[in-house]
């Protein structure tokens, strides 16, 4: 038994990183799961790991109309949709308010490209959703960031937009409660693409070599791998297990807030 047998799911940004662990995490729990990324090469990838238990759909989470053939062509491969988690995201390489372009077009242009998938691309995968996801009383998870509470890795575009999503969290849950349950998980760093801290060595413990320890930055000196978050997916995405969380945003970070680092 799995706590997700039986149900749907479509996992934006889930051909690497976070996503592609919650994907792989959703299938072993029982779910059959849509994935959409632009990432072509990741989601072949993705449909050899995964076979028949995934359905692929490689367009951009800035489109309504990419975000409504995903929820269609999960719906017509698996039946229903109860899950949606909206993932897909970048970063700003840390850039600061002063590094920003001079030229106004190619301010509005940075602000944009970002903004546009943090923000704008959960909004609009939401509103995709929803429809589908009233139908089965479904539940939204997005993820979101320790820099979705305060300045914690990243720059003057990326922890805003992260700042946004928290947003979006609440919003949504005070709108869709009790129809649609609404909740976040905030991840500490992960090395994933995005966060560029592939190259850590790490032995199986997740314990890094003392020469590369940063305590600002891993706690206690594990670093998390992708996996060790999908869990935190698997609870608010289960209506037996999290009934009554709506709006709410777990953190999971090896304790950096509560040690004062970070948010
Ligand atoms: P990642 O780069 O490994 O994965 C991001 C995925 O999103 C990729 O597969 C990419 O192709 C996809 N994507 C990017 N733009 C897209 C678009 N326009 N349309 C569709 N798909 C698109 O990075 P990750 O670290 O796994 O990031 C996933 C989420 O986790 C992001 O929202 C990020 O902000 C958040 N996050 C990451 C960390 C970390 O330390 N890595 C910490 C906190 C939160």
């Amino acid at each position: 038994m799995g706590w997700l047998d039986n149900r749907v799911a479509l996992v934006t940004g889930g051909a690497s990183g976070l996503g592609r662990a919650v994907v792989r995490r959703f299938v072993d729990e029982g779910a059959s799961v849509g994935v959409l990324d632009v990432s072509a090469d990741g989601l072949d990838d993705l449909e050899d790991e995964l076979g028949n238990s995934v359905v692929t759909i490689a367009g951009d989470v800035t489109r309504l109309s990419d975000n409504e053939t995903a929820v269609e062509r999960t719906v017509d491969a698996f039946g229903r949709l109860d899950v949606f988690v909206g993932n897909a995201g970048v970063f700003d390489d840390n850039v600061t308010i002063a590094e920003l372009p001079e030229d106004d077009e190619a301010l509005a242009k940075s602000f944009r490209d970002l903004f546009d998938i943090n923000v704008l691309g959960y909004l609009l995968g939401a509103k995709a959703a929803l429809p589908e996801l009233v139908e089965t009383n479904g539940r939204m998870v997005f993820t979101a960031s320790g820099a979705s509470f305060a300045p914690d890795g990243g720059g003057s575009l990326y922890v805003p937009s992260k700042h946004a999503v928290a947003g979006i969290i609440r919003q949504l849950a005070f709108e869709l409660s009790p129809t649609v349950s609404v909740n976040g998980v905030a991840p500490g760093y992960v090395p994933t693409d995005l966060s560029g801290i592939d190259s850590l060595e790490r032995d199986e413990g997740g314990l890094i070599d003392e020469s590369e320890f940063d305590p600002s930055v891993h706690p206690a000196g594990i670093v998390p791998t992708p996996d060790d978050y999908a869990g935190a997916y698997v609870l608010l995405a289960s209506e037996e297990n999290s009934r009554p969380m709506t709006g709410t945003i777990v953190r999971a970070n090896l304790g950096r807030d509560v040690r004062g680092i970070g948010a």
